[in-house]
This record gives structure tokens, sequence and C-alpha cells, in this order.
């Protein structure tokens, strides 16, 4: 048997750190096997969806921009990706293939990790951003007991559809009219857009994000975490920007790393230990950034 026949499908999808991760979950749990980078249009998803069912495959994630468009391709909803409408995830069951995210539980356990013991214990949470990620950042807060949860996005219209669609679950957010409203007196700041996203500090992109990552950072409550979701660089504007303020930040790399690894426990029935993951994705990062 030549292993387990795993692959992200999304567009474009060369810049994954996935295939790094997997590759070293597959060694952690002593299994053979191969991750993929699976670049398709969307007219050709049903097939790859096909490939999984007829056991041509063994697991799928799903990312940027199909995380939606997939639901329609695959024969249940499981777990979070029902409230949210939204996959990372197919794992096949017998003839059918089901439609999970790990997302959420991925951002929970990494924000867990860095809030501590004490958690949120009904304190306001703020998301910054209103597509995918911000909607599983929604669903988080609540899970992590956010007492409520604000979100601000640049486009407004969009925060407001985020909203609607969480109403639509029985989950209420309330929609701020900037970033530093819905940041005011937080105590975590679940940073969910794209502001950031491969800005290095060597000028004006990343001065200017900066400036609009302090003032945020400024109205939260004096302890909060800002939990930033961008990954790279591993050290972003908004954990630079938090940590120039005195307060504890995290990147994203974390709810990468226990998204994979949930992803892979659903596909194999393992648990990977997270460290080797880990260290896998950093060096990865600081290879080619
Ligand atoms: P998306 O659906 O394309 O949404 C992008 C969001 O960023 C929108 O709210 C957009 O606002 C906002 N945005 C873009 N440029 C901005 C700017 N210059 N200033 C302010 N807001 C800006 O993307 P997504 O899937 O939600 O992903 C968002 C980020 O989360 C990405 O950086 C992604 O890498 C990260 N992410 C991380 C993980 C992880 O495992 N750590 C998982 C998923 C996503 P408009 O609506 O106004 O355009």
């Amino acid at each position: 048997m030549s292993g387990l026949r795993l692959g992200l499908v999304g567009h474009p999808v060369g810049h994954s750190l996935s295939p790094v991760i997997h590759h070293a979950a597959l060694e952690a749990c002593g299994l053979t096997g191969q991750y993929a980078l699976i670049d398709r249009e969307e007219h050709e998803l049903a097939e790859v969806v096909a490939s999984l069912r007829r056991g041509e495959r063994d697991g799928l994630n799903v990312t940027i921009p199909y995380k939606i468009a997939i639901t329609r391709c695959v024969d249940a909803l499981a777990g979070a990706a029902t409230d949210l409408g939204a996959v990372n995830t197919l794992v096949r069951d017998g003839e059918r293939v089901i439609g999970h995210n790990t997302d959420v539980a991925g951002l929970v356990h990494a924000v867990r990790e860095a809030l501590g013991a004490g958690g949120l214990d009904g304190a306001p949470a703020a998301i910054i951003g209103a597509g995918g990620a911000a909607r599983a950042a929604a669903l988080a807060a609540f899970e992590l007991g956010a007492g409520e949860v604000r979100v601000a996005n640049r486009t407004s219209a969009r925060a407001v559809q985020l909203a609607g669609a969480l109403a639509a679950t029985g989950r209420q957010v309330i929609v701020a009219p900037s970033f530093t409203a819905a940041a005011s007196g937080a105590r975590l700041l679940l940073q969910a857009s794209s502001l950031g996203m491969s800005v290095v500090p060597d000028g004006g992109a990343w001065d200017a994000a900066h400036e609009t990552a302090a003032r945020v950072v400024d109205a939260l409550a004096p302890e909060a975490l800002v939990f930033d979701l961008v990954y790279r660089p591993e050290r972003t504007v908004w954990c630079a920007a938090a940590e120039a303020a005195g307060r504890p930040a995290v990147s994203g790399l974390g709810m990468l790393v226990h998204q994979a690894a949930d992803a892979f426990a659903l596909w194999t029935g393992q648990e990977p230990p997270r460290e080797p993951l880990f260290a896998a994705a950093r060096r990865a990062l600081a290879e080619h950034g």
C-alpha cells in the first residue's frame, strides 16, 4: 500500500503551509502517505469530491476561495460547518462525503492556550473583518464565553451580512461603526481581516498598518489579548503593535496547526502530537516566508 492520499483543494494553493504540516503529522504518527496541492477551477470541484467518494483519495482540505462553494458538492455537513455554511475538511463516510469545519475548533484551541485558565468569563470580544475567517472567529468568540461579540469591517455592509448569518443560528452579533468602537473595552481582539498579511517591517505598508493597529489596540481593556489570525510573517504588524503597547499577542500559526491536526484526526483516527507540526510550519515560514 502506497499510504494515505490527502490533499488541499483551492486556487491558488502554491503558498500553502499545509503540506509541511500534514507530512509532519504523518511522520509523527508513523503513517505513510502524500499531501498534494490540488489547484482547480470552481467547475472542477464536484469531480474532486467524487474522487474522494470513490475512494481514490483518503481526505481533503478546502481553502480560499472554495470553502462555501464546496458545500454544494458534499452529501452532508457536520458540526460547525452547518452553522458557518463553510467547509475546510472533507471526510469520507462509507459512500458519502461529509463537510466539516475545523477552523473554529482550531481557533478556540489556540486562543485558550494564549488566554490561560481565566478565559473570557462573559467579557466582550471584538472581531475585525467580515470574511470567512471572521465568521469562524465570531462562532469561536461565543464558544470562548464572550458575553458580547462585536464586529467591524472596512466595508460595513459585509459586517451586517455576517451578523445576519450568525443571527440565523441564534447568535446576536453587534455591528460596530469602526474598528476602535468594536475594540472599546474588549478583553479579546480576534483580528480576522487581511490587513497586515505578508506586510513586513520595512516601509510604508507596515507603518500605515501599524498606525491603524496601534489605535485599535489602545481602545482594548488593559489586560486584553490580541489574537491575529494572520500568520505571515509570524510576528505580524498587529502583534508588533500590541507588544509595543505592552499587551500579549499571538499570530494565527497556532490556529493553522490545530485546525490541520483536527482534520488529520478526522481522516486517520489518530491525534498527532502538535509540537512537530509547529516546528515544521515555523521552519517553512523561516525558509520561504
Ligand atoms: P476574505 O474572505 O477574503 O476576507 C478578507 C477580509 O479582510 C475582509 O473583511 C476585508 O474587508 C478585509 N480586508 C482586506 N484588506 C483590508 C485592509 N487593507 N484593511 C482592512 N480590512 C481589509 O479572507 P478570509 O478567508 O476571511 O481571511 C482573512 C485573513 O485570515 C487572511 O489573512 C487569512 O490568511 C487569515 N486566516 C488564517 C487562518 C489560520 O488558520 N490562521 C485561517 C483562515 C484565514 P472588505 O470586506 O472591506 O474587503
